[in-house]
Formats: C-alpha cells, sequence, structure tokens
C-alpha cells in the first residue's frame, strides 16, 4: 500500500487539528488509516479511453495510471460513435476519474454546440459517466451505491420484459404462455409490447391510429395475460411512441378495467402537452422517458403533470449521477422511478445501485434475454445469481461489482469497429 489517504488531507492541519483531542484524535486517525484504499486517489490519472460494440450496446473502459479501470455501458443511441467515444476520451486523459460530476459537467458543456442536450452524445456519455463511477468505486474501494449517498433497499425490484415482439403477430395465447412463464420463472411483473407494424388489421403503414379491429387485439392480448396470472402480479405495456394522441387515450381506456402498471410511450417522446392530455383523460397510468435526456428533458414533463411515472434509461439519459438527479427531481413530484433497461447485466446491475440509492424507485426493467441468449453470459463476469424471484441483490463489491469479459465479446464484436483499440 503505497500511500495513506492522509496524504491528501493534508496530514499537518489534521495533526495540528487533532492533537489537544489525543483519544479522539488517534481514532479518528485509526478510522482512516484503517480504510481499504487500492491507490492513493490524489495521484489516480486517467491514461486512456477504449471502447467495443457489441448488438445495441457500447462498452467503454477508461484506464488509469494505477493498473485500475472502469467499465461502462451506452445504449440504442450509440451507432456510429467510436470517434466521439475517442474525442471524449482525449477531453478526460490526465485527470483524476473521482471527479465524476466534474468530468460529466465538461463533457456535457464543452458540447453546448456540438449537441450535448440529447441523443448520441449523450448516449456516449452516459457510458463514459458510468465507467467513471465504477472507477471511483474502485479506488475508494467502495460500491457506487455508497458513492452515491447509500442506498435504501438490498434489493431491487425487476419486471420482466417478455420480449414477444421476436414473434410475427402474437397472438392472445402467446401472451398468456408468456405471462404464465415469468410467473413460473418468480417474476411479479411483466411487460409486453402492443405496437405491430405488420398487423393485418391496419389501414395505413404511416398515419398510426389504431383501426378498431387493431384496438380489440391489443386489448385481447392483455386481457388473455391478466386471466393468465391473476390480478396480483403487475402488467405493463409499451407502445413505442408508435401511435398518435386520439389511440393512445383509446388503448388507455379501452385497458383500464386491467388494471395496468402502467402503459408506456403511447405517442412519441416529443410533445410532452399532448402526454398530459392522454394522462388526464384515464385511470390508466401512463409512462415515459427512455427517449428524453438529462434531468433538463424531464423538468417540464414532470411541471405540467405529462406523466404519472418516469422511466429514464440510464444508459442513454446522461448516466447513473444525473439518473439520480431525474429520480429526485421525479420524487418533488411524487412522481415513482422506473428505469428502462436494454443493456447487458452490466448496465442492469448499474442501474441497480441508482434504483437502490433514491427514495422513489419502483421498477427496473429485466430483459428475458438474459435468460435464453447465451452471449449475455459470455460478455461479462459476475459470479453472483443474477436475479431472485424479481429482485436484484445490489453487488457490494467495489465500483458496480460486474466486469466486462473482453475475450468473451469479441466474437460478437460489430465488424469494421476498432475493438479496444
Ligand atoms: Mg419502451
Amino acid at each position: 500500500m503505497p500511500q495513506s489517504r492522509r496524504s491528501f488531507i493534508s496530514k499537518a492541519a489534521l495533526a495540528a487539528a487533532i492533537a489537544p483531542l489525543s483519544t479522539f484524535g488517534q481514532q479518528y486517525e485509526k478510522s482512516i488509516d484503517q480504510t481499504p484504499k487500492a491507490s492513493p486517489p490524489s495521484n489516480l490519472k486517467i491514461t486512456d479511453v477504449k471502447c467495443g460494440y457489441i448488438r445495441g450496446s457500447l462498452f467503454v473502459k477508461i484506464y488509469t495510471n494505477q493498473d485500475i479501470w472502469g467499465c461502462g455501458e451506452g445504449v440504442d443511441a450509440i451507432p456510429g460513435t467510436y470517434h466521439l467515444v475517442k474525442n471524449f476520451g482525449e477531453r478526460i486523459k490526465g485527470k483524476s476519474p473521482l471527479n465524476v460530476h466534474r468530468l460529466f459537467e465538461d463533457i456535457r458543456k464543452s458540447g453546448f454546440f456540438q449537441g450535448a442536450q440529447s441523443g448520441m452524445y449523450v448516449a456516449v456519455l452516459s457510458a463514459i459517466e458510468t465507467a467513471l463511477w465504477d472507477l471511483a468505486g474502485k479506488a475508494l474501494q467502495l460500491p457506487v451505491y455508497q458513492l452515491l449517498g447509500g442506498k435504501f433497499r438490498d434489493k431491487v425490484r425487476v419486471y420482466c420484459d417478455t420480449a414477444l415482439y421476436q414473434r410475427n403477430l402474437p397472438t392472445p395465447k402467446d401472451f398468456a404462455d408468456a405471462a404464465q412463464a415469468a410467473k413460473k420463472m418468480g417474476f411479479n411483473a411483466i411487460k409486453f409490447d402492443l405496437d405491430q407494424a405488420n398487423d393485418p388489421n391496419k389501414y395505413d403503414f404511416y398515419n398510426w391510429t389504431a383501426s378498431p379491429a387493431e384496438l380489440q387485439r391489443m386489448y385481447d392480448q392483455l386481457a388473455a395475460a391478466r386471466e393468465a396470472v391473476g390480478p396480483t402480479i403487475d402488467i405493463c405495456a409499451d407502445m413505442h411512441g408508435r401511435y398518435d394522441a386520439v389511440t393512445a387515450q383509446a388503448v388507455a381506456k379501452k385497458m383500464e378495467s386491467l388494471n395496468l402498471m402502467w402503459l408506456e410511450e403511447p405517442v412519441p417522446a416529443e410533445n410532452v402537452d399532448a402526454y398530459k392530455l392522454i394522462t388526464a383523460s384515464t385511470s390508466t397510468p401512463i409512462c415515459a422517458g427512455e427517449n428524453h435526456y438529462l434531468a433538463y428533458g424531464f423538468r417540464k414533463m414532470l411541471e405540467i403533470g405529462a406523466v404519472d411515472i418516469v422511466m429514464p434509461d440510464l444508459q442513454k439519459c446522461g448516466g447513473l449521477g444525473e439518473g439520480q438527479r431525474i429520480a429526485n427531481l421525479a420524487n418533488l413530484y411524487y412522481v415513482p422511478f422506473a428505469p428502462h433497461m436494454v443493456a447487458s447485466f452490466l448496465g442492469a446491475m448499474a442501474s441497480a445501485h441508482v434504483c437502490a440509492s433514491v427514495p422513489n424507485f419502483m421498477i427496473l426493467e429485466w430483459q428475458s434475454y438474459f435468460h435464453t441468449q447465451p452471449m449475455f453470459k459470455e460478455i461479462i463476469h459476475y459470479d453472483g445469481e443474477w436475479v431472485n424471484n424479481s429482485f436484484i441483490t445490489v453487488s457490494d463489491k467495489p465500483g458496480i461489482g460486474v466486469e466486462i469479459n473482453e475475450a468473451g465479446m469479441k466474437k460478437y464484436a460489430i465488424p469494421g469497429i476498432p475493438f479496444f483499440e
């Protein structure tokens, strides 16, 4: 162990301050000495930032001068961003990774004219910011939730996305079977998709006003799921922002008797005034947020009561610190926080640290692909149980607690993009 943390507190000042308080001071000094440290943080510097692209995810690794590194993930708004990652890396090289908020703000503010308000800029920033938390946690030997202020809960509740979108025109029976299968696996909350682009009941493929037969199809599917699992399992439904306001109101009204946990993104994300009208028209809770960025993107939505529940994607909306800010902002309006999550288990656990750290956490998304696609086990290292009866146990290891496996990841890397080079 090269140097204790006292070195950067200033030994002389500390000694002077505690000299008259001999017993108390000694205990204080001892407790500082006994605090585990991986390195003298004052000397820790970022040396490089590298990345790899798999499926819909960007994995970022931040290296330092002390053989510790941090990993983060960005999703969805990441295609074509390799040079953006390298560019952000240049901006933070030589700096201490422990000032996470400051580095986040340096990158965000220096990109004011480069699109730093949303989209790919913020998704890449999310991956970098998350890697900084992982790195800071490893340097200080603390789990990320502790750096975020501690935890309200040890376990984070998740809902299972049933992934019926992989099936062509799923029937009500498919919905019922998927609901029962998820319940059997121990999940007490499940999600379905209601938007079907190739629904033969559509009259027009550009106008997304649902036809009466399409509305009935949606109802029959969710009613079959409700019938299959009974009244005590939470069911939510996603429309992926693909409909118009009149359809949103019709669907929300029609589903009221099914007691949904929420109806998600019935219309596109941009017009929160339209959301307000939809939310005011129904007792079905309305949820949005995975296509909103930064706490700024949630400000008006919350101020005008546009939604009942916010669901930022922490791998896309700005990262873990920004996710916590969004949760705290929502809490001022008594609005629960239910993050979207389409990442690897690294992203799931990173999100879980934030979910543990805020009072108004409701539920986090969990993907059934973790159970069906071997790739997800191959691209990370984690020795604990991933999920148990709808709950993730938040890792107590330093940092996020999940490591990426570059060797396992390489065969899935998107061709033509440098892989951790
Ligand atoms: Mg969604």
